[in-house]
């Protein structure tokens, strides 16, 4: 591993200074991913500047919403009570992921800004775009079984990791930023991006922005809803298929919902599509099918994920009927 060195800032600001000041400066999170890849010669920072001892408090606001530290451990927000009680699919999302030992360590800032499982990106030897770009994509013919499905482009398949922000998405996150340029916030389905032709370029943050806080707005009928994650065996493993979704019904109605998608795509992926096939509709499993299909009509299948087209239909059909409260 290359040598680096190692700050602790007094606050936020000072964290935006000291990145600001070192162009191959990181903001180090738990170091759960970013110390591997450093092992691995993927990150090269020369100084990583240590923010876990920034913003890590969860306030639950008198409107039902919930502000979360970026320094908040996973564990943190999984175990909290109003995270369960208010947006149970979050709790049970990171609950989802890595181990406990794991989560024990993992920040919400460095979940939100992991970086992809795809095994090419961590092979020095591989053709990859996003870690040496104009070089190839081993991927697309290789051993593509984890890639995606949706949102995909020539220059690269390869899918978001995190469990935590397909939670995150479908419960319209807002994430708050300081950078060299002052603060803003932005919705979390806006900051990862599709790969297009650059897949390097992962998210919308400027140079040097920090996450403070993600917010979740009030969302009652969020009480009523699950994560469901399909991998290769039951613990210790990434996605192939996730669903996080949150359902309201009037009567046998669909009076709201949301649906977002985890293993298919790039980025977190929200089934706006199906959401739109499903409100005021009726709460069948035809319906569940029918918007799932939806959803799923511009999926492209590579050499050897073609299995998840209909596993992700599957899914959202068995977790949308868990919901509503049907027996299978
Ligand atoms: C064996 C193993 C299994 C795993 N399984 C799963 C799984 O099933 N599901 C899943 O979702 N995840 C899984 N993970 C990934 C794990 O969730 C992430 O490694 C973890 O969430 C990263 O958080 P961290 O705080 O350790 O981030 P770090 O590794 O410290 O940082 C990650 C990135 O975020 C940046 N960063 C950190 N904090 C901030 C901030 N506040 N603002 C701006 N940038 C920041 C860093 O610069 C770095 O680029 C697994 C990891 C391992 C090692
Ligand atoms: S899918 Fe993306 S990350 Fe994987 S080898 Fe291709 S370009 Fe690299």
């Amino acid at each position: 591993m290359k040598a680096f060195s190692y700050a602790r800032p007094l606050d936020t600001a000072d964290a935006v200074r000291l990145v600001g000041e070192r162009p191959q400066a990181k903001y180090l999170g738990g170091g759960t991913n970013l110390v591997d890849l450093m092992r691995e010669g993927a990150e090269q920072p020369e100084t990583l500047v240590d923010v876990t001892g920034l913003s890590g408090g969860i306030e639950a606001r008198a409107d039902g919403g919930l502000l979360i530290g970026a320094g908040a451990r996973n564990t943190a927000v999984a175990a909290d009570r109003a995270v369960r009680e208010r947006y149970p699919m979050l709790a049970r999302a990171i609950l989802a992921g890595a181990s406990g030992q794991i989560r024990n360590m993992a920040t919400v800032g460095g979940n939100v800004l992991q970086r992809t499982r795809c095994f090419y990106f961590y092979d020095e030897a591989a053709r990859c775009n996003k870690l040496r770009p104009g070089s190839g994509c081993d991927a697309i013919d290789g051993f593509n079984r984890i890639h995606a499905i949706l949102g995909a482009s020539p220059a690269c398949v390869a899918t978001h990791p995190s469990d935590m922000c397909v939670a995150l998405v479908a419960l319209d996150a807002l994430v708050h930023l300081q950078g060299p340029g002052g603060t803003r916030t932005i919705k979390l389905a806006d900051l990862h991006r599709l790969p297009g032709d650059r897949p390097d370029i992962e998210t919308e943050l400027a140079p040097g922005e920090l996450i403070t806080a993600v917010e979740l707005p009030p969302m009652p009928f969020a009480r009523t809803s699950t994560y469901r994650k399909v991998r290769d065996r039951a613990s210790y493993a990434f996605a192939l298929v996730s669903v996080a979704a949150a359902l309201e019904l009037d009567g046998d109605r669909i009076a709201n919902v949301r649906i977002a998608y985890g293993g298919v795509a790039h980025k977190p992926w929200r089934a706006f599509k199906a959401e739109a096939a499903l409100r005021g509709g009726p709460a069948t499993r035809e319906a569940f099918r029918a918007a799932a299909d939806a959803e799923l009509a511009d999926a492209k299948p590579l050499s050897e994920n073609g299995f998840k087209i209909e596993l992700a239909k599957r899914t959202l059909v068995a977790v949308l009927g868990d919901l509503a409260g049907q027996a299978a």
